[in-house]
């Protein structure tokens, strides 16, 4: 809330999971907070806030362990009588939120991006197994069952790779794009965590072993179908693009 008289916003609250909030190099975070006088009727009004590193009040709590993105740097962040200047506001009073999900559409771009990265390593990696290694004889891609999941991850690759240039394309031309983003997001990052189950199988008990890189990619997919909203979200907003009253 604002303290009109001293001319500072006053924080409380937590918030989960944030990346590169505790790194030697985070000089701020982008609170998204609640702003109107406690307990007022109707909608809330919803304010961004940059609160500088090391603001008294402001604390980073100690880093997730996680399965996967171990490179990647998430804390929880609380706020306690965390005062910072009224200046300190980013854009309009009142906009926080529909900001938070305009920078979302963009950020489900790139995290489609980054499974289509993920599909086409698996691709490569399995291709190039499946003619390598030798199992009764002759390369394991002579079986139609390895020689299918190669096909597969093909299409994968291909379609999330198409569905996120759309997306990236309107965009860019400054065309609506949330259906679009919300669509790549969705197929890209569910076929990345298939194109991982099926890359692991290929390569059999090398698959589990951290010394091979779709090991890594098995691990690291599956934060993709929940960061910047969930699968299931997508699907919601899919469906509302529809024009169905979810
Ligand atoms: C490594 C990591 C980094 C992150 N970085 C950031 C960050 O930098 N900034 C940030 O703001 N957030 C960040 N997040 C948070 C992330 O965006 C959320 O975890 C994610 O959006 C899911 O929200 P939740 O964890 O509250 O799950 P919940 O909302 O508790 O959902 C749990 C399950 O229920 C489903 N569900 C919930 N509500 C519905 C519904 N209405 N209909 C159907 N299904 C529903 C969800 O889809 C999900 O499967 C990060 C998370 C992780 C793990």
């Amino acid at each position: 809330m604002l303290d009109e008289a001293a001319g500072e916003w006053s924080i409380d609250g937590e918030k989960a999971f944030i990346t590169n909030s505790g790194t030697d190099i985070t000089s701020i975070v982008t609170v998204t907070a609640r702003t109107d006088a406690a307990g007022a009727g109707g909608k809330p009004e919803i304010s961004t806030i940059v609160v500088p590193a090391g603001t008294p009040g402001f604390e980073v709590q100690p880093p997730y362990r996680k399965m996967g993105w171990h490179a990647s740097d998430t804390h929880g962040l609380s706020f306690s009588g965390c005062r910072v200047p009224e200046a300190n506001l980013l854009g309009e009073r009142g906009r926080g939120f529909a900001n938070f999900l305009a920078i979302l559409d963009d950020g489900r771009v790139a995290i489609a991006a980054l499974a289509v990265g993920v599909i086409q390593c698996c691709l490569e990696q399995s291709v190039q197994y499946a003619k390598d290694r030798n199992a009764f004889g002759k390369p394991i891609g002579a079986n139609q069952a390895v020689a299918f999941k190669c096909a597969d991850l093909e299409v994968m690759a291909a379609t999330a790779r198409h569905l996120t240039y759309h997306a990236a394309w309107l965009k860019d031309m400054g065309r609506p794009f949330k259906q679009e983003a919300a669509i790549a997001k969705l197929y890209a990052t569910e076929a990345a965590v298939t194109a991982t189950r099926e890359a692991t199988q290929i390569f059999g008990g090398y698959g589990f072993m951290d010394e091979t890189l779709v090991s890594r990619q098995y691990r690291d997919s599956k934060i993709l179908e929940i960061g910047e909203g969930t699968s299931e979200v997508q699907r919601m907003i899919i469906a509302r693009g529809q024009g169905l009253p979810l």
